[in-house]
């Protein structure tokens, strides 16, 4: 089956189209900057388009997607569209798109206020410009649902969790379960006879401990922001910071939101950058802030993956993906290192062969394992789409 995944945010649209049968992506392309200066980039097998053209809101990305299919011959070929939406609340699996699920959607906007009116409206335009075709809605979030209270709750009284469903959440969800079929496949087991540690690692990062194939624990919490340093995002931290940080140099909440989402993490540690390449390059160089960003960014990486495996009797693979996981020699290098009391021993020949090959063992054959998988969060939302309309 052909399926059409749009991830719409804030003020883009993503979108590709993906054969589930031969797993490969036939089309892909971005909207991006809507109500600003709309700019489509797309690539597909008759040829590829990049131009800015106006588009102030959601509804003209979406047909401007459209326009490009039709214009590949494309159209004619999907038979479904799997949505990817960040929060999805009470939901514990993928869902098909309704009315109901579109409303709920929208009244969780406080979870997530930049993502859930736009995944919301995407699938209104979805609707509107390929009302033939059935929807289906794939949250980052549900995989995350078998997590046991102990691991979800915050330790805030009771009552925010009973009133206002304040709780850990976890993200990247799609990837998780993206990996964890993939790692078992490679260890030639069922999922639900593994224990893995994920770290997905990109410029948002989260890791998870995985029980049986199923989420135990993971490190994002009710937002994306929770957890491990990020690009911009600075992970954890001691709430009191804020209010200090608040008292100090009169920080209202949108400055404060503005100083951990987008001017910390990497960034934030560095003064130079979020990306891993420029900062493993400077670093290399001497640079100073770029070595402290890498350095800390390991640490605290080896702190929480060694605080979720306790969620776990045994990890049978620790498993990196996400653009720095599967690209960053340096920071799987320095992850294992500083894992020696869990036994890790990186082998460095097959950590130097950084090749795309999913399931490249990097351990040191004797020592637990771990292994590269290359995260396909796409082609999940595929598969499930194709799940749920047949
Ligand atoms: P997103 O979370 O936006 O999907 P990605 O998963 O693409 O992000 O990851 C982006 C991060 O991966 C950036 O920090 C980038 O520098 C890093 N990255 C990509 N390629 C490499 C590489 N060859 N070496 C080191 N880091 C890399």
């Amino acid at each position: 089956m052909r399926v059409l995944v749009l991830n719409c945010g804030s003020s883009s649209v993503k979108f590709a189209v993906i054969d589930t049968q031969t797993k490969e992506s036939i089309s892909s392309g971005l909207v991006e900057n809507i109500g600003v200066n709309g700019h489509v980039k797309a690539k597909g097998p008759a040829g590829n388009i990049d131009f800015n053209f106006d588009c102030p809101t959601h509804a003209e990305a979406v047909a401007e997607v459209q326009k490009f299919l039709a214009e590949q011959k494309l159209i004619d070929t999907i038979e479904a569209i799997g949505h990817r939406v960040v929060h999805g609340g009470k939901y514990i699996k993928s869902e098909k798109v309704s009315q109901e699920v579109i409303d709920y959607i929208r009244s969780i906007t406080l979870f997530a206020p930049l993502h859930e009116p736009a995944h919301a409206t995407g699938m209104e335009c979805a609707t509107k410009f390929f009302p033939t075709l059935p929807q289906v809605a794939v949250f980052d979030t549900a995989f995350h649902q078998t997590m046991p209270r102990k691991a979800y709750l915050y330790g805030i009284p009771y009552s925010f969790y009973e009133k206002d469903a304040i709780r850990r959440y976890g993200f990247h969800g799609t990837s998780h379960r993206f990996v964890t079929a993939e790692a078992a496949k490679i260890l030639g087991k069922k999922p639900e006879d593994c224990c893995f540690i994920t770290a997905h690692l990109g410029n948002g990062s989260s890791c998870s401990a995985i029980l049986n194939g199923k989420c135990a624990d993971t490190t994002m919490g009710f937002t994306p922001l929770d957890g491990l340093i990020m690009g911009t995002r600075s992970g954890s931290l001691d709430p009191a910071i804020l209010f200090f940080i608040s008292k100090k140099y009169g920080y209202d909440i949108d400055r404060l939101d503005k100083l951990v989402n987008k001017e910390s993490g990497l960034l934030g540690l560095s003064g130079l950058s979020n990306d891993m390449r420029t900062l493993t390059q400077a670093a290399s160089e001497g640079h100073i802030g770029a070595q402290i960003a890498l350095e800390t960014f390991c640490y605290k990486l080896t702190r929480e993956i060694g605080g979720i495996a306790m969620a776990l009797p045994r990890i049978d693979a620790l498993v990196f993906t996400g653009g720095i996981g599967e690209n960053s020699r340096v920071v799987r290098k320095t992850v294992m290192e500083n894992l020696a009391l869990l036994g890790y021993q990186i082998d460095d020949a097959r950590n130097e062969d950084n090749g795309k090959n999913s399931g490249h063992i990097i351990s040191k054959d004797g020592t637990p394992t771990a292994m590269v998988v290359a995260t396909n969060e796409e082609l999940l939302i595929a598969l499930d789409t194709e799940a749920l309309v047949k």
